[in-house]
């Protein structure tokens, strides 16, 4: 028994599955279409805690998904805030190479970004960098002019407004606890129903593995949860920092490093780190979770990605424990910044799948059976490009899943 039929139901109440549903409401406004999140709000997760940035693009690997669709979704970004006068700044970023090593990888990142499509970037020198930046330091920067910022908690929330206002139902506090194919319909059970569809797309970001089990398919991938944590410069000293201020990024690892982000609210804040976490929605240290930590154990992949990376992650333990080695990575490209000038700030977990023998997965990934799709890999640059993510898997979805 079901309480209700619908056409098609997106499982993910983040930017990712908002940005779906908003596209299927475009598309296919005929449609019934339900989403379920299982919160009480849409983005309290990965979507509702992050660093806010518009990427550019400049970071990915020509040809991949992230490369595409982040800067094409960058601009749909910066005309959606635009239009639907979502705050928004396109303030352009520097990323600082502080080491000679890191001197050709900028270069490399110039010649990437080009290759991408990026115009204007530009290599600086030290006096340079301290005109855009008075108190960063290094021997040469990257000029990115297209990276911005906004709110995405703040986007979610527009994306949200749209879809209601075009007739899809956003239900909270509706989570997906079984999921049953049968022969004509799919049946979604939650607490506060269970939903007959023809079409499932499991947007489900730390969970979605999960939801792809409890499916009936094998995800092959485990998602890992890598918390990032922030400190936030205390009011007096904001103004050491103008706009966004980066790393050279280790090339072995799917994050930017810590970087300084001044937030459209004017706040600027120092981070992420990238810490494993010991429980999904692990937020704080002391969130642990049996199964979580459970489950990752139980994974090969995870005990592979350990061998290859245990050094990186005692480091990002020790950062994570220690301000004033924190301060440290900090100081590299702010020589001025000490450790009275920071307080802790928040922190998001980004959800992060594994493959079996123990690599990241780098791109985007979104993986169709039957009339089910699963989107099991959309870290970073995902909010940036979640307008055009939502057409990609939609394109899909109309291809593989029959949505007409
Ligand atoms: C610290 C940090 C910094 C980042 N910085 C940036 C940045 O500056 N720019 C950028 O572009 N990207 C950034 N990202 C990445 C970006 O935030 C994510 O890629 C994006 O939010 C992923 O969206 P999502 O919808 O897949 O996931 P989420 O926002 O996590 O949404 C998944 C949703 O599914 C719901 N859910 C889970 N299980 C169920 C269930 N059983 N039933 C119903 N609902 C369920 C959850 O409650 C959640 O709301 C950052 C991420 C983090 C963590």
């Amino acid at each position: 028994m079901t309480d209700s039929r619908y056409n098609v139901i997106v499982i993910g109440g983040g930017v990712v599955g908002l940005g779906v549903a908003l596209e299927i409401t475009r598309r296919f406004p005929r449609l019934r279409l339900l989403l379920l999140e299982k919160e009480d709000h849409v983005a309290r997760h990965q979507s509702g805690h992050n660093s806010g940035v518009i990427h550019s693009g400049v970071y990915y690997k020509p040809g991949s998904m992230k490369a595409r669709l982040c800067v094409v979704g960058a601009a749909a970004m910066v005309e959606f805030c635009r239009e639907h006068n979502v705050p928004h700044n396109v303030c352009g970023k520097v990323i600082v190479a502080t080491r000679a090593d890191e001197v050709p990888r900028l270069e490399e990142l110039r010649q990437r970004g080009e290759a991408n499509g990026l115009t204007g970037l530009r290599l600086i020198g030290p006096e340079e960098l301290r005109e855009i930046e008075p108190h960063a330091s290094g021997l040469q920067a990257l000029v990115v002019p297209s990276t911005g910022v906004t709110d995405y908690a703040l986007v979610c929330e527009k994306y949200a407004e749209l879809i209601s206002s075009r007739g899809g139902t956003i239900l909270t506090s509706a989570a997906a606890t079984g999921v049953r194919r049968l022969p004509n319909e799919i049946v979604v059970e939650t607490p506060r129903g269970a939903f007959s569809t023809s079409a499932l797309i499991n947007c489900a970001g730390l969970h979605s593995d999960r939801i792809a089990r409890m499916a009936g398919d094998d995800p092959s991938v485990l998602i890992v949860p890598f918390r990032g944590e922030y400190y936030d410069l205390v009011p007096e000293r904001a103004a050491l920092v103008r706009a966004l201020i980066y790393p050279v990024p280790d090339p072995r690892f799917p994050f930017l490093g810590v970087h300084f982000t001044r937030r459209i609210t004017g706040k600027v804040d120092a981070g992420p780190n990238a810490v494993l976490a010991l429980a999904r929605e692990g937020y704080r240290h002391t969130d642990i979770s049996i199964r979580d930590l459970g489950g990752s154990l139980a994974f090969p992949g995870f005990w592979r990605m350990g061998r290859k990376h245990w050094r990186k992650a005692i480091d990002e333990w020790h950062r994570s424990l220690s301000k004033r080695a924190f301060v440290r990575a900090l100081q590299v490209l702010l020589p001025e910044i000490c450790e009275k000038d920071l307080i802790p700030g928040g922190s998001g977990v980004r959800a992060q799948a594994l493959k079996p023998d123990g690599a990241l997965v780098d791109d985007f990934q979104f993986v169709p059976s039957g009339k089910v799709l699963h989107v099991l890999n959309v870290p970073s640059p995902a909010a940036t490009a979640s307008l055009v993510i939502g057409k990609a898997i939609v394109d899909t979805a109309a291809s593989d899943l029959g949505l007409s």
